[in-house]
């Protein structure tokens, strides 16, 4: 085990699966003390007993971060816990995909509630701590990555909403980052393309077989979450005067 975490806490929303899963232990690899959250109370009960099992730290946090007091309660269960927050990966996110003709309203508003709102919760939250955080901890930095997608950058038919909330990801991160990156909080966005994930089983069986049908097709060899995992790891591990903005990382194969 490394430490270049050594000392620090970080929270990781949506660790109960892909992404954040990989992210979780990764962190906690580099001496993190690591809080992950989410509404599937078993995956994060597994996955910090994996994650104290190889000599980590963490702590499950379970949550519904659509809803603004579980949100906030989730961040003081934290500093109630580690007494401080380092470093804050907003990760959870659903991606419904369909027509705007024929999608159904309520799959915009699922999007739009975990995307974007339960990330402006969890941000809203957490910021005063990570403000603190830059002068009482080991780094005198702290983090914020948002995990936004290839679709925040690169819009396409089938996903109108997906693209509206990862757009406005990006957007809300950089005017964050120009708020606070002089006090020593760094804020980035971090954009994956495809990744082999959980994250298109929420869809009908038929989008999901055209989806698999066009991966199959386009992109025959998907990243891995450790992929995007050693992304956040890279972006939070800089020296304190180095601030990754933006990080695209794709798969080879898709153009
Ligand atoms: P997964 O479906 O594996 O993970 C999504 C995570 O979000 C789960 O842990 C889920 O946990 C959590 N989550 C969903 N809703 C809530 C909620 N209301 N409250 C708390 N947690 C919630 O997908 P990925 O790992 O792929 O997705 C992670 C991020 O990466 C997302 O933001 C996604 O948009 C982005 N992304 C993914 C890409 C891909 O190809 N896979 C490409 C580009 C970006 P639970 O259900 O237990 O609450």
């Amino acid at each position: 085990m490394t430490s270049k975490l050594h000392g620090t806490v970080a929270i990781v929303t949506g660790a109960s699966s892909g992404i954040g899963d990989a992210a979780a232990r990764q962190l906690a690899s580099q001496g993190a003390r690591v809080a992950v959250v989410a509404r599937r109370k078993e995956r994060l009960d597994t996955l910090v007993s994996s994650i104290e099992s190889d000599g980590g730290t963490a702590l499950a946090v379970t949550a519904d971060i659509t809803n603004r007091a579980e949100a906030e309660q989730a961040v003081k269960t934290v500093v109630d816990r580690y007494g401080r927050i380092d470093i804050l990966i907003n990760n959870a996110g659903l991606m419904l995909l369909g027509t705007v003709l024929d999608q159904d309203v309520t799959d915009w508003e699922r999007m739009i509630d975990i995307n974007q709102k339960g990330l402006l919760y969890m941000t809203s939250a957490a910021l005063p701590h990570l403000l603190e955080a830059t002068t009482t901890g080991p780094r005198e930095v702290a983090d914020i990555v948002n995990i936004s997608s290839y679709a925040g950058r690169v819009a396409s038919p089938n996903f109108a909403t997906y693209n509206m909330t990862k757009f406005g990801v990006n957007g809300f991160t950089e005017a964050l980052r120009q708020e606070v990156t002089q006090k020593h909080v760094r804020v980035g966005v971090l954009e994956p393309g495809a990744v082999a994930t959980e994250l298109k089983l929420h869809n009908s069986e038929a989008i999901q077989q055209q989806l698999a049908a066009a991966e199959a097709e386009n992109i025959p060899e998907l990243l891995e979450p450790d992929d995007i995992a050693d992304s956040i790891t890279f972006m939070v591990t800089r020296p304190r005067r180095a601030s990754i903005a933006e990080l695209w990382n794709m798969p080879t194969s898709q153009a």
